[in-house]
């Protein structure tokens, strides 16, 4: 059986409500899947090895912060097409969309609080791979928690100096740049872009993941790390601030899973066509089928949604708790599908000679990162009752 089997289920003509722009996008972002990624995924994700000669692969068919303006260098591509270039990216694997999407979220964050010295110093080259950046939220003793951060800042004649950690942070060991938080005494909190070379400024990867294998992890610490005054983003007293970059990250997160549970879909149809037992191919069995036509009801749904928050972001009003809902409810409906494709493929499904396990162990990040789905039901939850059960 061929792997590299990148058709789409679309049950209910969900490519009809994308226009030519939006369908050339994914497309050629799927292509370059095919050529660039599928024949080394496996490899690096057993070995746990980050393929970073792709980075400028990737950089060249627009892979880093394309929906900002071209002067910074995005190529001004909508939310939806974003969206898809995700789903692509992560059908491939969750540690070529992390690599997107890490890289779009710092970008996305200097150009929307930073000055414009700080844009046209860092975005150009964020954007063509020559610097990979790194954002730095969660702590080791606070990740669903970020308010309560400990990291902390002060400032100094010519510089501020931050003394914390940060913690499971995407990219942390190979960034050359890094956009982190930090809380002041007075309980304000300030975003700073932080060079590797800046004094006090190290890194450590963690080792022995079981999940995004394909993908640098790590801490950064900040020991009296002397950060230049020309390199803070902002200084506020709203956490909303912060929160609210998450969104274009949650917004990856939800795409990106329903590319997984699609190429989960397409592989367990394509092996149950393939695969005889008792003298017939197994998708001929009801058992079976009964499996497929709930892989496909979940996804059809899923896309519906996902469509919908793409138009709602492209026209500028989707709120944060939509974001949250599509980010839960994808990455559900992705484990669940990814189970039953595994389950569909026999002893093969837990084999590298298929993707499906590769899939099931990076969707058990999705489900803490990008915010918890306990965090999200939280949060949606605050939103229909206009009670909130944190704080
Ligand atoms: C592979 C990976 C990559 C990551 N990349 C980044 C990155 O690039 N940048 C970054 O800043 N962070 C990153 N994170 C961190 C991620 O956002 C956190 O792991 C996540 O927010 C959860 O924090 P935690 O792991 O500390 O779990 P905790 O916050 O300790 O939560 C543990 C459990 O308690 C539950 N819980 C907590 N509070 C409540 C509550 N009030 N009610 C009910 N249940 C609750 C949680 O839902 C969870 O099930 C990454 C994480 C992973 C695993």
């Amino acid at each position: 059986m061929k792997k590299d089997n990148f058709k789409s289920p679309d049950f209910y003509n969900i490519d009809t409500l994308f226009n030519e722009e939006q369908l050339l996008i994914r497309d050629t972002v799927r292509e370059w899947v095919k050529e660039n990624i599928s024949p080394i995924i496996e490899d690096c994700a057993l070995s746990g090895n980050f393929p970073k000669d792709i980075v400028k692969k990737l950089a060249e068919i627009g892979g880093f912060g394309g929906f900002l303006p071209t002067n910074y260098g995005g190529s001004e591509i909508d939310f939806t097409s974003y969206g898809l270039m995700m789903q692509e990216l992560e059908r491939g694997d969750s540690s070529i969309r992390v690599l997107s999407s890490v890289q779009s979220l710092v970008m996305n964050t200097i150009y929307s609080l930073g000055s414009d010295d700080q844009k046209q110093k860092y975005l150009p080259e964020l954007a063509s791979g020559e610097l990979i950046g790194s954002f730095g939220m969660s702590e080791p003793n606070h990740g669903s928690d970020p308010s309560s951060m400990k990291s902390h800042y002060s400032e100094e004649k010519d510089y501020y100096i931050v003394n914390g950690s940060k913690m499971w942070i995407g990219h942390a060991p190979i960034c050359d740049v890094a956009v982190i938080w930090a809380k002041s005494k007075s309980n304000k909190y300030a975003g700073f872009i932080v060079e590797r070379s800046t004094e006090g400024f190290s890194t450590a990867k963690i080792e022995k993941k079981w999940s995004f294998r394909a993908s640098e992890t790590g801490e950064l610490i900040f020991q009296n790390m002397k950060v230049p005054k020309d390199n803070i983003l902002t200084e506020t007293d709203n956490i909303k601030i912060l929160f609210d970059r998450l969104n274009i990250g949650r917004f990856g997160v939800a795409w990106g899973s329903l590319g997984i549970a699609m190429e989960c879909y397409d592989v367990a149809l394509r092996y149950s066509n393939e695969r005889n037992q008792f003298g017939k191919s197994i998708s001929s069995y009801q058992l079976v089928q009964q499996k497929l036509v709930k892989m496909v009801t979940e996804i059809t749904k899923s896309q519906i949604l996902t469509w919908r928050l793409g138009l709602l972001m492209d026209n500028g009003n989707a709120s944060f708790e939509q974001i949250s809902l599509a980010k839960k409810v994808n990455v559900e409906m992705a484990c669940e599908v990814a189970k039953i494709s595994r389950s569909i493929l026999g002893g093969m499904g837990i084999t590298g000679e298929y993707p499906i396990m590769r899939h099931i162990n990076n969707l058990e990040a999705l489900v803490t990162y990008q915010g918890t789905d306990e965090i999200h039901t939280l949060i949606i939850g605050k939103k229909i009752t206009g009670v909130s059960a944190i704080k």
